[in-house]
């Protein structure tokens, strides 16, 4: 299982599968991309392998740049296209890519349902990306502090909004996440070799950090909102 993300002048699709296609050393069952496309949030998603996904993607599909990617090794629910990441919050202001296990995601899911969230598929991470709506009031950046204030268990996890078309927000815990830096363009991935085309400057992001990624910034910061300075390590191996 595997996350990518980019932000930058290019078209993020392209540069998407090619990192999933790098990550799938790490075992998947399915495959998917959110991009954010004229102010909304357009996802391809599928069962099967990278290519299935790639085939699926037409020449005017997820035209765009910033994305996310994800490969999942489903923990909850079984591999289909519903189940398949990105996962979009109820009303499509938010998609999330996840990897990791929520372990309290049903009396998360259970409160959701009790106020009026229908849900599309059978993961708990649909509950991330509905809790996440929930709890929006404008300021996206704070609904993840709050989010990750509530969800027990493991995660990598990528974020996009379409009120905040300029940023990513990336978080993780006992699931590994990194942030690569390149030049009016940056990165996320689950590990080095899924940009190391693009950008050998990455910080290794620690539990319970939270990176705002846009185009000409990376801010890391705690749940409660304070700035972390991370070093920057440079990587000296090819793959
Ligand atoms: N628990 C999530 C799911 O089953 C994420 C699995 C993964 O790590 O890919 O969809």
């Amino acid at each position: 299982c595997g996350i990518v993300g980019y932000i930058g002048d290019e078209q993020a699709t392209p540069i998407l599968l090619e990192g999933l296609k790098k990550l799938e050393y790490r075992g998947y069952d399915s495959a998917g991309i959110a991009v954010l496309r004229d102010g909304n949030i357009e996802i391809k998603k599928s069962k099967g392998r990278i290519s299935v996904l790639e085939e699926a993607i037409k020449k005017d599909d997820l035209i765009g740049s910033v994305g996310i990617g994800h490969t999942r090794w489903a923990t909850h629910g079984e591999p289909s296209d519903n189940n398949s990441h990105p996962h979009l919050s109820q009303s499509g202001i938010i998609a999330v890519v996840h990897n990791g296990i929520i372990e309290n995601y049903q009396p998360l899911k259970k409160l959701l349902v009790q106020e009026g969230y229908k849900f599309k598929s059978e993961t708990d991470t649909e509950v991330i990306a509905n809790l996440m709506e929930y709890y929006y009031k404008g300021d996206i950046v704070e609904t993840v502090e709050k989010v990750l204030d509530r969800i027990e268990g493991s995660y990598a996890l990528g974020v996009l909004s379409k009120d905040c078309p300029d940023m990513i927000i990336a978080a993780k815990k006992d699931a590994p996440l990194i942030v690569g830096l390149g030049k009016g363009e940056n990165f996320i991935a689950s590990d080095v070799p899924a940009i190391l085309k693009h950008t050998r400057d990455v910080y290794f992001l620690d539990d319970k950090e939270i990176a705002i990624i846009k185009k000409d910034s990376v801010k890391i910061i705690d749940i409660f909102g304070r700035e972390i300075k991370k070093s920057v390590y440079k990587v000296k191996w090819d793959v």
